[in-house]
This record gives structure tokens, C-alpha cells and sequence, in this order.
């Protein structure tokens, strides 16, 4: 169905966004309003009151009938509760009511949700709390209302109230070397986030077909099909129907929820693309994010189409990661990642630059844990994706600049080249700076960092909350050098400080090529981590400079360090369990049954024709036959390992243990298995196999 109305109107059209609001709200109401979200200050009931109530007019004329507060547990998901507006009266009719309290507050019954030992069971109070700085908006009949989720003792139970919390502590520090620098006007600095999201989208006719898609977002068995991604002829591809209808749907979805998705393109693997969005606010671009995802698997399972956002749904091509492009900039909108035409000389760039390398180095195995989950684990490190250690790419013009500070030397700028295209006719038009380097995990690129580990099914809640308290970090200690030095001497002091900073952390600097296996000898020389896997990096976690990390910047307190440890790795721990009894299914019951179809087919066929032509030979059956039964085996065999292993990982009382078993243990055990049975796979016919192979997955969109 196409929409009729135009894009400026269809845009945010169920959003109660600033523009509602200035329209609906009386002028002293919005002001306080607005002032609030501006500058983060705090609202009264009584104004609450107020813009509750043009709220639910404006949500019922929208065709709304209920509301729900809308938060992010530690499940990485969102949740919601839905209440109708309505309220009986004693005449037996009704009112539709909406309270500022109602706005504000919210007691979902929260001990059904992850709070790592944060909270017992029985202690089942838990608040929602409204976020004024993202906008409610209507879905699916509801007031979508932002809140935090905090339990009763005030500690966060959620990825947005630490997010919000790391954006203050950042804009703290961030002014305050801005006024060290000279600036005495800005009071608010804000980083801002765009994330780029990798799909793949396949038939759902096929997805329903594959329980381990189903259980657990991943193939966990399949052999490679013929053809993978060898010709790299999908990369940029031209768009085939189907998907351009379901990415035309989406676009309209997301605009109307006020999300600004702006370029999509296929991605490298076969029916993988990718979305990316206009970047705001980091708060409202996480929650756009989680939106995003929601809506992409919506509209494809309406247009019977399955949307995968698993990190690795298909062994042997691409897996999905959400690129976080990240920058700062002051609340007039100025990007203070910038370098502007002469970075040598924009000693402010250098400064919040400096902070960026320092931060990445100084914690660089805390941004590991930020993206680690069961699924991203097989993604870092494979050749498509950012190796798991983490590098910074600044490219070659920077990284003159840099040299240049560190030598105390002059920087010669080389100004903007012209390409030579060798053909008059095209128009002319001038070079970057510097290329792009897609190895690097973590890359500056022009005027903002682009941060490639997360994982592409991940919150980017996590990444952003640690890389805004690393930064604020470091700028808090950049204002304490600086502080105290008279102005006539502070541009001297600020060169040093940059100086002998880089001197410390020039280590994480490398502008080549983060795939080979020099980079990873090479890293290990320079003392940088390598941490390849969940259980590897949570430890670093709950480690002094962590807990000294986020309990100074009040960030975190440590229980509630404690308690993202915890559901981490119960979390990892469990998805593994699952992946583990979901192929274990796959094989004894489904797979097998298919396998000994054929071998009866080809018994009987072998048996048929020996009766009939006697001599005529059964050297084909007779192959088949052995090396079937040979993988029958080898199944039988690494499948009783596998069971017995999955068992004793689940007496594990420790969570590290646990999970460091169930990654050393059963999954090489489920590798082991699936090594076999893919085997297998490819000497059966596709009518006996129990699910759609790969071939037919991946390339069966039109
Ligand atoms: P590139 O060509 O480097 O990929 P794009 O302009 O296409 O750059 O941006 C890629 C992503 O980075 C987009 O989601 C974009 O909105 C985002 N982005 C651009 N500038 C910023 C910024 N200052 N802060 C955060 N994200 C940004
Ligand atoms: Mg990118």
C-alpha cells in the first residue's frame, strides 16, 4: 500500500514532538517544557499535569486508546505494560484520564526482569520514570511514553538511566574545558549517535522451517551453498523488488515514528543490507535504534518476509554488526570532533581528539565488554568483521598532525587534492583527506568516530554509556592539568598536556590493515587486549578501574556493576544452553530422520535393482551407503558428547566458569557436530533434508 501524503507531512506524524507541542501546549507550559529537555533540568507535577492531559487528546485523536510507559530492561529488549485511558464512571459511562502522575510515574510489577541479584524476587516494586528528552509517540494503538526503569532502591534496572547519566557526566567535563579554552558561553555539550544496522531478510516460508533460526536467530547447522559472497557482486547491488518494497514500507514506518532512516543498500553476504539513519541525540538515537529493529521485523513478518538480526545467522559469509558513529558537539550544534580546515591550528579539536584516543586506550577492554554477547563473539575477529582488539584509525593527515605535536614540530598541510578523473567532460571534484580504513574497529572519520563492534541485534546503550564516561574521564582529567594556568600561558600548557598524553596512548594509533596476522602479533607487542570472547572479557568489567571508572563519574555504583556482570554472563550462558538443545533437536529427531529416509531410498533402490540386473554394479549405493552410515556414526557419537557436556555446564554454580565452559566446551562440541552433519548434507538430497539449505535461503528472494 502506498502512502498518499506527502514526506514533510507523513514525518513524525505520531510523534508528540516539539512542533506538537508548541502548537498544543499553553506558552508558559511549553516553555518549561522545553527548558527541561534544553537543559536537562527538572519538571513540576503541575506542568506534568498539563502536558499529560493535551497528550491524550492529542494521542486519542491519533486513534490511541491506551498508553504505556516504554523501557529498556537488561534484556536488550523494550518492554511496555499498556493501560487504557479510559476511567468508569458510577452512571455506567466513561472518561478517557491521563494524569501528570500517571505521565511521570509507573509501577510495573518488575521481578520478572533481569536485575542481577540487584533485586529478590519477592521485592517486586519497580518505577518507570518519564524521560522528557525522548518523545512519546503512537504505535499500534498506544501512547508510547519513554521512561527509566529503576527498581525500589533506586538503583537502574535499565540501559537508559546510566546512559542519561553518562551524557551529564560528559557535558560536566566537556564545558569545563571548553571555558579552560576560552569558551564562557556553552553550558551543555551532547554526543550524538547514528548507527547504521545490518539485516538480512529472507522468505518467511523458509525461517519457519528452521528451528534454529526460530529458537535462537542463528542457522547452527547448513552447508555452505555453491555460491556465497566470492563475486562480491551483491555489495551496492542493485535492489531486487521485493526487498525495495520492503524497505519502502519500513522508510514509511520509521517516518512516521519520527525516525530519520535515510540510506539503505544491499550489504556484502547475500540477502544481507543495511539502514542507516540521520544521527541525534545519543539518547533518542538508542531508543530510535531499538525502534528500528522492532519494526523492521514487523514489517517483514507482513510482508511474509523474515528480518535476521542475529550477529551470525550464516556461517561462511558476513555476519551483522551496527556501525555507532559517535561525535560531540555543544548545544548550539557546533561538532566539536571537527578538525575544520586546518585540525593543526584548532587546538580545541585537538583537545576533545586527544580525550577520544585517550579514552579508547585507557579503556579499551571496558568498550570489549560493552559489545560482548553470545553472538557477537562469532562475529569479532572473523574477516569481515573488526578484529576483537580494539585499535583507533585516525588516518594520515591526523596522524601527520599528531607527529607534528609530539615532535614539537611544524605541520606542513598538503590542502585538498583534485581528483583526476582522466575525462574532461566530468565535473571536478576534490579528495578527502584521508581513505577510509573498514578494518579498524574504531575509526575517525572526518568528523566523528565510527565505533564497528557492536553487534548488529546489540542495544547501542552499552557502547555509548561507556564511551561517554571513558571520555568525560579523560576530559576531567584534561580540566585538572589545565585548570590553575593563567590564559597567557594556557595555549603552551595545552601543547604540552597534548604531548606528553600522546606519548602515554599513541599505542592504540594504527592506520593499517586490522585483518592480518601481523596486526594481531603486532598488538600483542604493544600490550594491547585481545579479548575474543564474552567470558575473556568480563572480568575486566568488574575491575578496579572500572568500578574507580563508573562509581567517580556516578555512572554505575558497584552493586549495579555487580549486577550487569552477572546477567552478562547468565545471559551468554544461556543462550549457548538453548543453541545447544536446539540443535541437539535438529539432529536426533529431524536431521537423523531425513538421513535414514535415504539410506532406506538407497537400500532399497540398491536391493530392487540387484534383483533385477544382477551384475549390474551397485558401486554408487554401495559408497553412499558407508560413508552415510560412517556420518551416522561420527553424529551418534559427537552428539552424546555434546549432551553430556551441555549437562554438566548446567551444574556449574559459577556464572564466569559457567559461561568460560560452555564457550570452551560445548560450543566446540556443537561445532564438532555440526562439522559432520553439514557433511553429510551435501551427499543428501534437499527432499530428505528436514530444512531449506543455504542455497535455497540466501538467494530465493526475487
Ligand atoms: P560515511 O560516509 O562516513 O558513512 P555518512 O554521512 O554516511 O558518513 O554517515 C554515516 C552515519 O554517521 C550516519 O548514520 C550519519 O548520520 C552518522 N553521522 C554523521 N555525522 C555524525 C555526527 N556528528 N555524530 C554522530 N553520527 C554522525
Ligand atoms: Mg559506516
Amino acid at each position: 500500500m502506498r502512502e498518499q501524503r506527502s514526506i514533510p507531512e507523513l514525518y513524525g506524524s505520531l510523534v508528540f514532538n516539539e512542533r506538537v507541542m508548541r502548537e498544543r501546549l499553553p506558552k508558559d507550559v511549553y516553555k518549561a517544557v522545553h527548558k527541561t529537555i534544553a537543559n536537562g533540568t527538572h519538571l513540576e507535577l503541575d506542568v506534568a499535569n498539563t502536558v499529560a492531559s493535551v497528550m491524550k487528546e492529542w494521542a486519542i485523536e491519533n486513534g490511541a486508546t491506551h498508553f504505556t510507559h516504554w523501557f529498556q530492561p537488561m534484556t536488550g529488549l523494550t518492554a511496555e505494560k499498556h493501560d487504557g485511558f479510559l476511567s468508569p464512571e458510577p452512571d455506567g459511562t466513561v472518561l478517557m484520564e491521563f494524569s501528570g502522575k500517571e505521565l511521570v510515574r509507573g509501577e510495573p510489577d518488575a521481578s520478572s526482569f533481569p536485575s542481577g541479584g540487584l533485586r529478590a524476587t519477592f521485592e517486586a516494586r519497580g518505577y518507570t520514570g518519564w524521560d522528557p528528552s525522548s518523545p512519546a509517540f503512537i504505535k499500534d494503538g498506544s501512547l508510547y511514553i519513554p521512561t527509566v526503569f529503576l527498581s525500589y532502591g533506586g538503583e537502574a534496572l535499565d540501559k537508559k538511566t546510566p546512559l542519561l547519566r553518562s551524557m551529564e557526566a560528559l557535558s560536566r567535563q566537556a564545558v569545563r574545558v571548553l571555558r579552560l579554552l576560552g569558551d564562557e558561553e556553552v553550558t551543555r555539550v551532547q554526543t550524538t549517535v547514528g548507527s547504521e544496522q545490518e539485516y538480512f531478510l529472507i522468505d518467511k516460508e523458509d525461517y519457519k522451517k528452521r528451528k534454529d533460526l526460530l529458537f535462537t536467530g542463528r542457522t547452527l547447522l547448513g552447508a555452505p551453498a555453491p555460491k556465497g559472497q566470492e563475486m562480491e557482486d551483491h555489495y551496492f547491488g542493485v535492489i531486487k523488488p521485493k526487498v525495495a518494497a520492503y524497505m519502502h514500507e519500513l522508510e514509511m514506518e520509521l517516518w512516521k515514528l519520527g525516525i530519520p532512516a535515510k540510506t539503505k543498500h544491499n550489504e556484502v553476504a547475500p540477502s544481507q543490507h543495511e539502514l542507516a539513519p540521520v544521527f541525534e541525540t545519543t539518547n533518542i538515537a538508542v531508543d530510535h535504534n531499538q525502534l528500528t529493529m522492532e519494526v523492521m521485523k514487523k514489517v517483514a513478518d507482513r510482508m511474509d518476509l523474515a528480518c535476521l538480526l542475529h550477529e551470525k545467522p550464516f556461517e561462511g559469509i558476513n555476519g551483522s554488526g551496527k556501525h555507532n558513529n559517535w561525535s560531540i558537539s555543544t548545544g548550539k550544534g557546533e561538532n566539536l570532533l571537527d578538525p575544520g580546515s586546518h585540525p593543526a591550528q584548532n587546538l580545541r579539536f585537538l583537545v576533545f581528539l586527544m580525550a577520544v584516543i585517550a579514552a579508547v586506550d585507557e579503556y579499551a577492554d571496558i568498550l570489549r565488554v560493552s559489545v560482548a554477547t553470545a553472538g557477537n563473539d562469532h562475529r569479532l575477529g572473523g574477516n569481515e568483521a573488526p578484529p576483537a582488539i580494539i585499535s583507533m584509525f585516525v588516518g594520515d593527515e591526523l596522524a601527520g598532525v599528531l607527529q607534528s605535536i609530539e615532535d614539537g614540530s611544524a605541520f606542513h598541510e598538503t590542502g585538498k587534492v583534485q581528483m583526476e578523473t582522466g575525462a574532461k567532460i566530468l565535473p571536478h571534484f576534490t579528495k578527502d583527506n584521508t581513505d577510509r580504513n573498514r578494518t579498524s574497529p574504531f575509526a575517525f572519520t572526518g568528523n566523528k568516530f565510527e565505533f564497528r563492534m557492536p553487534g548488529s541485534s546489540l542495544s547501542v546503550a552499552n557502547a555509548n554509556i561507556v564511551l561517554n564516561t571513558a571520555v568525560a574521564e579523560t576530559l576531567r582529567r584534561t580540566a585538572d592539568a589545565l585548570e590553575g594556568v593563567p590564559a597567557a600561558e594556557m595555549e603552551q600548557a595545552v601543547r604540552q598536556y597534548l604531548r606528553d598524553t600522546l606519548t602515554v596512548h599513541k599505542r592504540i594509533l594504527f592506520n593499517g590493515n586490522g585483518y592480518t596476522d601481523e596486526w594481531v602479533e603486532e598488538a600483542h607487542r604493544r600490550g594491547l587486549d585481545d579479548l575474543r570472547s564474552l567470558p575473556d572479557a568480563m572480568p575486566h568489567w568488574i575491575s578496579e578501574k572500572s568500578i574507580g571508572l563508573f562509581t567517580s563519574h556516578g555512572i554505575f555504583s558497584k552493586e549495579e556493576i555487580y549486577s550487569r556482570y552477572e546477567i552478562l554472563l547468565e545471559n551468554y550462558s544461556k543462550t549457548v544452553h538453548i543453541e545447544s538443545l536446539t540443535l541437539q533437536e535438529m539432529v536426533r529427531k529431524d536431521f537423523t530422520a531425513g538421513l535414514v529416509s535415504y539410506l532406506k531410498e538407497l537400500t532399497q533402490e540398491a536391493s530392487l535393482k540387484k534383483a533385477l540386473v544382477p551384475d549390474a554394479g551397485l558401486s554408487l549405493e554401495e559408497s553412499l551407503i558407508r560413508e552415510l552410515s560412517a556420518d551416522a556414526a561420527a553424529m551418534q557419537e559427537r552428539l552424546q558428547k555434546l549432551s553430556a557436556d551441555t549437562q554438566q555446564a548446567e551444574q556449574i554454580g559459577d556464572g564466569l566458569a559457567q559461561a568460560a565452559f560452555y564457550e570452551s566446551t560445548v560450543l566446540q562440541d556443537m561445532e564438532q557436530l555440526r562439522s559432520v552433519v553439514d557433511g553429510a548434507e551435501q551427499k543428501i538430497p534437499d527432499a530428505f533434508l528436514p530444512y531449506p539449505t543455504y542455497g535455497e535461503i540466501l538467494f530465493s528472494l526475487r
